[in-house]
């Protein structure tokens, strides 16, 4: 079997072992004679692939007690407003860090619900890093502060959670389970799946129980966490396929030994692919700062861009797949999400090595 490798930025790569157990089980899920699909969200068998889920992500991630876990749909794009119109409550007012393309357009949605404030941009700068503490300007009344613990496109990444006085939101789309999170930091965490998790339609999120009233009257019932919670997020038919294949990685990620042992794989990836970068002479090139690359999604350029085509055609066609730059900043992009292999990330620095000797 050929299987590529997939430096997409999702839907991307899952690990093989949990492809190959979903075919094994596609016909007959757990002796019902009926695939997972084909069964009711409300049958014994699938509430209890749900609650293992759940018990699964609460056991990797430690996430304390009071925090409920919800398994919705809509991408961590309906999040952005969903998280506003949930948490505002009477304040009127939150404040955003903008670090990049996905801060940008959580700020955007959120302008639609409330007076959003910028506590600290990095615009200015290319969004090459994460802005210093020292240069924010919080608001100690505001709803709470939202942050894009990793900025899949512009490849800017916290080193930590920020200590701050209000509820803590955190888009952490494109890095949850790929590193430890401090949960009880945080007020709210939501991440779509299609990145560390599972395939898309399914979004987590994990919201301190505390923040359950604060609903604007507005919000849909179908979007409120607080029945969403109640109902265990089967207020209506949740994306049962997600569910269970993002309950598959979930024993797959502990199989490999827990979060710890995923970061530690993670960041052996990372230092490979910005040190060929560094070290290529000026071939290729990452400007974001060093402390706050990401170990998710490293985005390059080569110095002659003149040979990008040909570079991405090259590797393209080297089983190299995913690694076109996002349209708004063009370049070139590898994310290397969990289940993207140390061997795939030697693979692929071995070519890139190869192309800079040729062309450089
Ligand atoms: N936030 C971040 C950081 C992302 O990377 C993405 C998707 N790339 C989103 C939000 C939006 O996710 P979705 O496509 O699931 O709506």
């Amino acid at each position: 079997m050929a299987r590529s490798h997939n430096f997409s930025a999702g839907p991307t790569a899952l690990p093989l072992e949990v492809l190959r157990q979903a075919h094994e089980e596609f016909f007959d899920f757990a002796g019902t004679g009926m695939s997972v699909m084909e069964i009711s969200h409300r049958s014994e068998v699938f509430m209890e692939l749900a609650y293992q889920a759940e018990q699964d992500l609460r056991a990797i991630l430690q996430v304390p007690s009071q925090y409920k876990v919800l398994f919705v749909q809509g991408g961590a794009s309906l999040q952005f407003a969903q998280v506003p119109m949930n948490l505002l409550g009477d304040k009127g007012t939150a404040d955003y860090l903008h670090t990049g393309l996905w801060s940008g357009k959580a700020i955007q949605a959120a302008q639609r619900y409330c007076d959003v404030r910028i506590a600290a941009s990095s615009k200015a700068s290319g969004f090459d890093r994460i802005p210093a503490v020292t240069d924010w300007n919080l608001n100690p009344n505001a709803a709470y502060l939202h942050y894009t613990e990793n900025e899949t496109v512009h490849g800017v990444q916290f080193a930590g959670a920020p200590c701050v006085s209000v509820p803590l939101i955190c888009d952490a789309c494109s890095s949850l389970l790929s590193k430890p999170i401090d949960v009880a930091k945080h007020g709210l965490i939501y991440a779509a799946a299609q990145k560390n998790m599972g395939p898309a339609g399914l979004t987590i999120v994990i919201i301190d129980a505390a923040l359950l009233d604060a609903a604007l009257e507005v919000t849909p019932d179908i979007l409120n966490y607080a029945h969403i919670a109640n109902a265990q997020s089967m207020l209506n038919t949740p994306a049962t396929f997600p569910w269970y294949l993002t309950g598959l990685t979930l024993k797959w990620i502990q199989r490999c030994g827990g979060i710890e042992k995923i970061h530690q794989t993670n960041q052996a990836k990372a230092e490979l692919l910005y040190r060929t970068i560094d070290y290529s002479g000026g071939f290729y090139r990452n400007s974001v700062q060093a402390p706050f690359r990401s170990i998710n999604n490293v985005p390059f350029v080569l110095a002659d861009t003149a040979f990008e085509k040909d570079f991405l055609r090259l590797a393209d066609q080297s089983g190299f797949k995913g690694l076109k730059g996002h349209a708004s900043v063009g370049g070139v992009r590898a994310s290397i999400y969990n289940a993207v292999t140390l061997l795939a990330v030697e693979a692929l620095t071995d070519f890139m090595k190869d192309f800079a000797r040729v062309h450089g």
